[in-house]
């Protein structure tokens, strides 16, 4: 009876032992039928799961010293990221990194210069550059590979050094998380210390610094998979999964 309730309750209140979850969003809204995007209920829904579950670190802290906790990333740079998600995170006083795509700072319902420079002025929200124009970089010359990777590398710190001249972008996310050996090589290239991709699983010591494990969230995550993709037992579900699908 006493294991029954055990298994019961860890069901209800899933552990993280293993390593960090970071935790991978797009766009916080409704009314668009864009795969990656939750609803703003549902992100908050999710915030206050954590806030009473989990402690969430910064990335760069996750990377630096792995250890159980949660960190929050967006990709491509929203607008709705600083109309939506960023008073949930301001509330819960929780840090999130969003990566950019840089040719789209400015774009109509992507993030102004304005609010990337407020957001960064919090302390609450890292940037970080997600390539210039979002290819898959493995198909792309030396030359552009390098405009990409090093090129929004350049933007970005020259837009928040106006604000922060002590800011340096070190953190790169590869655009639908594609990359192959001459792609790392060229995020090492560019002084880039960290590289996350779209590979489920746990931030831990032995995880490859320039392939961080991500775990999506995506309008088709119920709140049960968000729980596990914020415990261990992403780890074993994905390792199952891999023995039915290879
Ligand atoms: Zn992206």
């Amino acid at each position: 009876m006493k294991s029954l309730i055990y298994t019961a309750l860890s069901a209800l209140r899933p552990r993280l032992t293993r390593g960090a979850s970071v935790l991978m969003y797009h766009s916080v809204a409704v009314g668009t039928d864009y795969f990656s995007a939750v609803a703003p209920e549902v992100f908050e829904r999710h915030m206050a799961w954590l806030a009473s579950e989990r402690e969430v670190i910064p990335l760069a802290e996750a990377i630096a010293h792995p250890r159980p906790a949660v960190a929050l990333s967006f990709d491509d740079g929203y607008e709705d990221n600083f109309t939506a998600a960023f008073p949930v995170l301001k509330r819960h006083g929780f840090h999130a990194t969003i990566f950019v795509v840089m040719s789209r700072v400015g774009q109509p319902g992507y993030l102004q210069k304005g609010q990337i420079r407020e957001m960064h002025e919090s302390g609450l929200v890292s940037f970080m550059p997600h390539s210039r124009t979002h290819p898959d970089l493995t198909t792309l010359t030396d030359v552009r590979l390098r405009e990409e990777v090093a090129g929004s590398k350049a933007d970005l710190e020259a837009l928040i050094r106006e604000v922060d001249p002590a800011y340096a972008a070190d953190i790169f996310a590869y655009p639908k998380g594609t990359a192959d050996a001459r792609v790392v090589a060229a995020v090492r290239e560019a002084g880039y210390a960290a590289a996350v991709g779209v590979r489920p699983g746990l931030l831990t010591a032995a995880s490859d610094p320039h392939m961080i494990e991500r775990n999506s969230v995506d309008r088709t995550t119920t709140h049960a998979r968000f729980r596990m993709e914020a415990s261990d037992a992403i780890v074993a579900y994905e390792r199952l999964k891999g023995l039915f699908i290879s």
